[in-house]
């Protein structure tokens, strides 16, 4: 038999198991034929069974379990979901946290760690018989007992446990709404940046339509990143740089920079009937320098006023 076979086999031996867990003790119903099927569980006896069967068992009151050997009286109000797959693992929880509940002794409270430590074992000890089922009259006469002659420090306890975790939950909020605004703060800075780019590029078309040379302006993301590399490389600037020397180099001279483009050969137009001012206020042109929904890129209210101040001035000092 090859090694696959038998690894399919074994596989297959596995699996029974599984098919058990899916399968109500009491009414032999399974999750194979009813999808909807739910498990209950009672703290009394940790007896696992389907919802119908303890709706149809104990909704006429205390009935005992009807799991074969168990017979312990359980209640419908006390039956829960389970939330660990293993039952063992559900039990000891439910028991670790009835005990903390009742032994909730801080560390400030002890002389020294020597004697927290005793008392953390003799708490561990009494969970322990607990769990294993280890005198356990005994145990949780003990257990009554201490919290009879403690009720005061155990209820002072139980305040500082839930202030602490107020406080705790209050600081993870806080972070939260601190992270919130981090992330409003670096999106506002991004829509700030889109539109100061349109801006730029508007009026970077404006100025080539002027006549202007192009400028090529640095992003403020790109300066930002450019500034937090400078922070991060500051720790290696005291070290020495190691250094590439090359001798005898011609010096260079820059050459001349050349003169702008005159298109009117240095005749310069100067209007001899009136002075053409900055800005003229009217609502209209207001309109047309400041509304996006009708200012476009390499249009200029000015150059728009000075063609209109030209022609209403044009025929003066003209004479037939
Ligand atoms: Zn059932
Ligand atoms: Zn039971």
């Amino acid at each position: 038999m090859s090694r696959a076979v038998q690894a399919q086999q074994n596989g297959m031996a596995f699996a029974a198991p599984g098919q058990d867990d899916d399968m109500c003790p009491v009414c032999r119903s399974t999750r194979y034929l009813n999808s909807n099927l739910r498990f209950l569980v009672n703290p009394t006896c940790y007896h696992k069974m389907c919802e119908s069967c303890v709706d149809r068992i104990f909704s006429q009151g205390p009935a005992p379990c009807p799991v074969a050997g168990c017979a312990r009286t359980l209640r419908k109000a006390r039956f829960r979901k389970q939330t660990f797959e293993d039952l063992k693992i559900e039990r000891e929880v439910d028991i670790r946290s009835r005990v903390a509940k009742v032994f909730n002794r801080r560390q400030e409270e002890f002389l020294n760690l020597r004697n927290w430590n005793d008392y953390l074992e003799q708490v561990e000890t009494l969970t322990f018989n607990l769990l294993y089922e280890v005198d356990v009259e005994e145990t949780e006469a003990k257990m009554a007992s201490y919290e009879a002659q403690n009720a005061e420090s155990i209820r002072r306890n139980k305040i500082l446990e839930n202030q602490e975790h107020e406080s705790f939950e209050a600081a993870s909020q806080a972070q939260k709404a601190q992270a919130w605004s981090r992330r409003e703060e670096a999106l506002r800075e991004d829509e700030d940046e889109r539109k100061e780019r349109v801006k730029e590029s508007r009026e970077e078309q404006n100025r080539i339509a002027r006549g202007g040379k192009a400028k090529v302006a640095l992003k403020k993301s790109t300066a930002r990143k450019k500034e937090v590399s400078k922070g991060e490389g500051k720790t290696d600037s005291s070290a020495p740089a190691p250094v590439f020397e090359i001798q005898g180099l011609k010096p260079m001279t820059a050459p001349k920079p050349k003169e702008a483009y005159d298109p009117f050969g240095r005749v310069a137009i100067i209007p001899e009937y009136y002075t053409l001012k900055k800005d003229y206020e009217h609502p209209w042109l207001e309109k047309a320098r400041t509304d996006p929904a009708i200012t476009t890129g390499g249009y200029d209210v000015h150059e728009y006023c000075a063609r209109a101040m030209m022609e209403a001035f044009a025929g003066m000092g003209v004479f037939i």
